[in-house]
């Protein structure tokens, strides 16, 4: 349900979507945002209100920090009353990475706020921009019958598949599906219809404001465990000057060496305050350190699981939670927690 009340803000941030190939070069160049109409002159025939926002210069989603999460934070946050939904768009290779710390800046989000980017530039005839682009469109701007939106969720929609986007993961640098959630379920799809799946959004508290947050602490590292890891490389990620959270990819269902270096170097930073969050390797499914007695260590020195959270999630959410200056055992408890619907506890 829309009518032509319902308004739409589109940021640009960069990335492919908004590239066309120079004619003489062959290089790929970032357009002038304000003649997005010219490429997609369908964005005329929505029958309610689209204003565009872009970020100037536009950056490489390579280059997107932090602060630059912060800035479209305070986009949203500064437009939230006048606009009915929100589509972001942005380079890939950092997508789910600020799709998953958005959804932990944006407490109690009630309207849709759509990351969506290309594969191919908008100034190409094949483009996947285009329906990208346009169905990110309908979704920000879809509302269910009693005037609330349909997806009041930080989402990323990418070739027909619109996902939660601190589920997603970037698996593909050349086919058009480049996304995937591999733990949770799509929140919908689009074909002749697009279809969204009700049981499967997360809807706010009743009553409550958006609130939005904009700290963060990037002191973290990802460390991912290989056959054959030394103990000085483990040593010398553990004392980092100012680190304060590790995200540990290890094998299978959790589990990691049981070199009893190993496990005294993981005790021992866990004691110093360092968080470690272990994560698995693998693409799909989630850690139980109980199962293995190679697990089990890990849980008695001090690691806490990750669940299934992607690696973009738990590394963005412990910037988050480091952020607000909490304890390590307050980081290790909301680490347990899903906040914005990031991990599956049974
Ligand atoms: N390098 C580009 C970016 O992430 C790739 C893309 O947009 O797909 O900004």
């Amino acid at each position: 349900m829309t009518d032509d009340s319902t308004s739409v803000l589109l940021i640009y941030t960069g990335g492919t979507i908004g590239m066309i190939q120079n004619p003489e070069t062959g290089a790929l160049e970032s357009f002038n945002f304000d003649h997005l109409l010219n490429f997609v002159p369908e964005l005329k025939r929505f029958n309610y209100h689209i204003s565009t926002y872009s970020f100037e210069p536009p950056i490489d989603s390579s280059d997107m920090e932090p602060y630059h999460w912060a800035r479209l934070v305070r986009i949203v946050e500064s437009n939230y009353d006048r606009y009915d939904g929100f589509v972001i768009l942005h380079g890939t290779d950092t997508m789910a990475y600020t799709a998953s710390a958005m959804s932990f800046m944006l407490e109690n989000l009630s309207k849709p706020v759509i990351l969506t980017g290309s594969q191919l530039p908008m100034g190409m005839l094949r483009t996947d921009g285009k329906e990208n682009l346009i169905t990110a469109i309908e979704i920000a701007a879809a509302k269910n019958p009693d005037g609330t939106a349909m997806v009041p969720e930080v989402c990323i929609y990418f070739e027909s598949d619109l996902m939660r986007g601190n589920r997603t993961t970037k698996i593909n640098a050349e086919k058009f599906n480049a996304f995937k959630s591999y733990n949770y379920p799509c929140l919908g799809h689009s074909g002749i219809d697009i279809k969204i799946k009700p049981e499967r959004v997360r809807r706010p508290l009743p009553g409550k404001p958006l609130k939005a947050h904009y700290l963060f602490d990037t002191n973290v590292v990802v460390l991912t465990l290989f056959p054959g890891i030394q103990e000085c490389l483990i040593s010398s990620v553990f004392h980092i000057e100012g680190l304060k959270a590790v995200v540990m990819k290890t094998f299978g269902s959790g589990n990691a060496p049981q070199k009893p270096w190993f496990i005294r170097l993981i005790k021992e930073a866990s004691e110093r305050g360092i968080v470690i969050v272990n994560i698995t390797q693998c693409q799909s499914g989630s850690v139980e350190m109980e199962r293995y007695e190679t697990g089990r260590q890990l849980l008695e020195a001090g690691v806490i699981s990750g669940y299934d959270s992607t690696p973009e999630c738990a590394l963005t959410k412990l910037m988050f939670l480091l952020g607000h200056n909490l304890p390590p055992d307050q980081v290790r408890r909301l680490m347990n927690t899903s906040l914005a619907g990031e991990i599956t506890k049974e």
